[in-house]
């Protein structure tokens, strides 16, 4: 079901963290189209002025350029909030491998400030992005919340620490905390560009660009590849979850299964170009297959994702092909 017809109490104001990204500025520009004030709070290092622009002149809308690694930029943006949906951090599995001490500080920490900041300004609801990496190398399928593996890389150990600091400020200081593990999310305004860009909109880009695609490993690797439409809902849904099914995580995707050599020839053939994919090595830290049971979310959130991966790569090939 779409989030178009949720409604929250009238002036609620939400803060959006990383809200200069590609998920943030989604969720920005969902509350604003349902008439709700929203404040972004981001230190665009991975985000884009772009995506603040697009909203600068609307009177609901406030920029706060700010990091959340500083506790008191963290307590000021939380003024008056009703609603945080805090998604800065910075993502890429094989770049926290290079980095683990920044991953450490930017995504514990930044949320660590975070919960306190929102625990401090009496916010209602804390809903954050967590992520399928949790999941580690537990092998069964579909991933279901309780049942995770060792975890393989540190950006999978700083989301698993969000969840569990979460835990932690539900528990003890009564924030309704709820954690949204996303599982590859794509759509329109994800970056295409740089060493660390997504797989889809970086495949699109090339091939309008007419370069080659590189597939690590064998492309037999398969994911719950989750449209952004459906994420916006789960984390409206959530701000209105009950407070008893606070201080947990849940799957966020479709609950679907593609393999990316399934994809490269998906996109090929819609856009219309003839090209074969280069092949590398696997990529470290990486899983070979990853899918969701959803039924959690559905239960205690009302997620009900109506955004299957066919409908959304076509609405997400459209906004690229207008887009870049
Ligand atoms: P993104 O890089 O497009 O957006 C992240 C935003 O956070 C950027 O605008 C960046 O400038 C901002 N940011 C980073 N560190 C910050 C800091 N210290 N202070 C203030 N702002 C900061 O990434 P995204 O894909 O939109 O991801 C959003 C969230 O969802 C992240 O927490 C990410 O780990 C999580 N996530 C994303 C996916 C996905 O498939 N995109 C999957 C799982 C989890």
């Amino acid at each position: 079901m779409s989030y178009k017809n949720i409604t929250f109490p009238q002036n609620s104001i939400f803060l959006v963290t990383g809200g200069a990204g590609f998920i943030g500025s989604n969720l920005c520009e969902a509350i604003l189209n349902l008439g709700y004030k929203v404040r972004c709070l981001d230190d665009l290092s991975t985000g884009k002025q772009s995506n603040i622009d697009l909203f600068i002149n609307n009177p609901n809308y406030e920029f706060v350029k700010g990091d959340v690694k500083d506790l008191d930029t963290c307590i000021k943006a939380c003024k008056d909030v009703d609603y945080v949906l805090h998604q800065a951090a910075w993502g890429s599995v094989p770049r926290s491998i290079e980095m683990p001490l920044f991953y450490s500080l930017n995504n514990i920490e930044g949320t660590l400030n975070m919960l306190e900041a929102a625990r401090q300004n009496h916010v209602k609801k804390f809903v954050y992005a967590s992520s399928s990496s949790v999941y580690g190398d537990e092998p069964n399928l579909p991933k279901k919340e309780g049942i995770e593996g060792n975890l393989l890389s540190p950006y999978a150990v700083s989301k698993r620490c969000d969840e569990e600091w979460a835990k932690q400020y539900t528990k003890h200081y009564g924030l309704d905390t709820y954690g949204m593990r996303y599982f590859n999310v794509f759509g329109r305004r994800q970056d295409p560009n740089g060493a660390y860009a997504a797989v889809i909109p970086k495949f699109i880009k090339q091939l309008l660009h007419g370069e080659k695609c590189k597939i690590n490993g064998d492309g037999k690797q398969s994911r719950d590849f989750t449209y952004i439409e459906n994420v916006i809902e789960a984390n409206l849904k959530a701000c209105l979850a009950p407070s008893s099914a606070a201080g947990q995580a849940f799957n966020i995707a479709y609950g679907g299964r593609e393999f990316l050599i399934d994809i490269y020839y998906g996109l090929t053939k819609s856009l219309g170009i003839e090209a074969e994919p280069e092949f590398g090595q696997d990529r470290p830290g990486d899983i070979k297959h990853s899918n969701a049971d959803i039924s959690k979310a559905k239960q205690l959130l009302g997620y009900n994702p109506d955004w299957s991966f066919e409908r959304g790569i076509a609405a997400a090939i459209e906004w690229y092909k207008a887009n870049l």
